[in-house]
């Protein structure tokens, strides 16, 4: 009786154990909510499952787009990219950025004083910073704040590994 109790209790830590990590490492993550009322341009949507972003991108844009990563200053080429085109999501290829709209910020990371379109992207609290995300494909690209240029005075801290140039 006691043996078949002990057997039952270790049964249970071991069933409790392989829960454990299977929900630490197989859960996949929960699509992002977007905020209520957030749309896109021509209401185009891609949505995949964490497995196939892990496929369709390399290592670094998916820890920016997919883990909100934040990539090291100057570490893309894009930062000082001058020529004239237009910045897609390196996720979904939504036009997100024209370069007209860029400017030096002198920070390290593409800088930007307006999307190409307003609903390119949207908006949402990130503690007191507001984050930037695709509105095609919620990745995250970045961080707006209030001290960029005119017209506009925002300045759409961008990382790089978010995005695709494709120039004119
Ligand atoms: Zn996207």
């Amino acid at each position: 009786m006691n043996q078949n109790k002990r057997f039952l209790l270790i049964v249970g830590l071991l069933l409790v154990a392989i829960w454990g990590i299977g929900t630490y490492f197989g859960t996949p993550r929960p699509p992002h909510q977007r905020p209520p009322g957030a749309t896109s341009p021509g209401g185009r949507r891609v949505i995949r499952t964490d497995a196939d972003w892990k496929a369709q991108l390399s290592r670094a844009q998916y820890a920016v787009l997919r883990e909100s990563n934040t990539e090291w200053p100057n570490s893309s080429d894009l930062t000082h990219e001058k020529r004239p085109g237009v910045y897609v999501c390196a996720g979904c290829h939504n036009p997100l950025f024209s370069s007209k709209a860029k400017f030096e910020s002198n920070t390290g990371w593409p800088s930007f004083f307006a999307p190409i379109v307003t609903n390119a992207t949207y908006t949402e609290p990130d503690g007191n910073r507001t984050e930037i995300r695709c509105a095609v494909c919620d990745g995250h690209l970045g961080h707006v704040f209030p001290d960029g240029p005119e017209p506009t005075g925002l300045r759409y801290c961008i990382n790089g590994d978010a995005l695709l140039f494709q120039p004119d």
